[in-house]
C-alpha cells in the first residue's frame, strides 16, 4: 500500500523550494519571510527561524494557559520555562504578538533584562513593516501600465 495519507512529507512545502535556507537570507527579506510564515500558519517554524537567527533556543508555544495576572495579555512570555502561552488561536497566528513574545525571549537570554514592552513593540513592527514594504512593491509592479502587445 502507498503511504497516501501523509501527503508527501509535512516539512517540505510547495513553492518555497528556493529558500533551501531561509538562515541565509539578509535582514529585510528574512523578516519578509518570517511573517510570511507566521500568516502560513506556520508559527513553530517562524519562532524556530528567528530563534536560530538570533542564538537562542526555542521557547515552547501554547494557546491558552495565560497565567492569572495577565488577564488581557494576549500572549505572555515566561523566562523560566522559556515558554510563550498564547490568549487564542487567533493570537498565535498574529504576527505583531508572536515576535513581540519573541523579543522578550531573545532578551532574556542575551540581555541583562527583558527589554521593555516599548522595544518589544518595535521589534515587532520591524518585521511587519518590512512585510508591508515587499507586498507594496510586488503590488506596485503588478498594477503598473499596459505595455503595446500585438
Ligand atoms: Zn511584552
Amino acid at each position: 500500500m502507498q503511504d497516501i495519507g501523509r501527503g508527501g512529507g509535512g516539512n517540505n512545502s510547495y513553492g518555497e523550494a528556493s529558500i533551501a535556507d531561509p538562515l541565509q537570507l539578509d535582514e529585510s527579506r528574512f523578516k519578509v519571510y518570517v511573517v510570511h510564515k507566521i500568516l502560513s500558519k506556520e508559527t513553530e517554524k517562524a519562532v524556530e527561524l528567528v530563534c536560530q537567527r538570533n542564538h537562542v533556543k526555542t521557547p515552547s508555544l501554547r494557546i491558552g494557559g495565560v497565567p492569572k495576572g495577565h488577564k488581557k495579555a494576549l500572549g505572555v512570555y515566561s523566562v523560566a520555562s522559556n515558554s510563550v502561552a498564547f490568549r487564542d488561536q487567533d493570537q498565535f497566528f498574529n504576527p505583531f504578538v508572536v515576535l513581540h513574545e519573541l523579543y522578550h525571549c531573545i532578551r532574556s537570554k542575551t540581555g541583562t533584562h527583558k527589554g521593555t514592552e516599548k522595544n518589544a513593540d518595535r521589534f515587532a513592527i520591524s518585521f511587519i513593516e518590512e512585510y508591508n514594504k515587499f507586498v507594496n512593491s510586488i503590488s506596485q509592479k503588478l498594477s503598473t501600465h499596459s505595455i503595446d502587445v500585438d
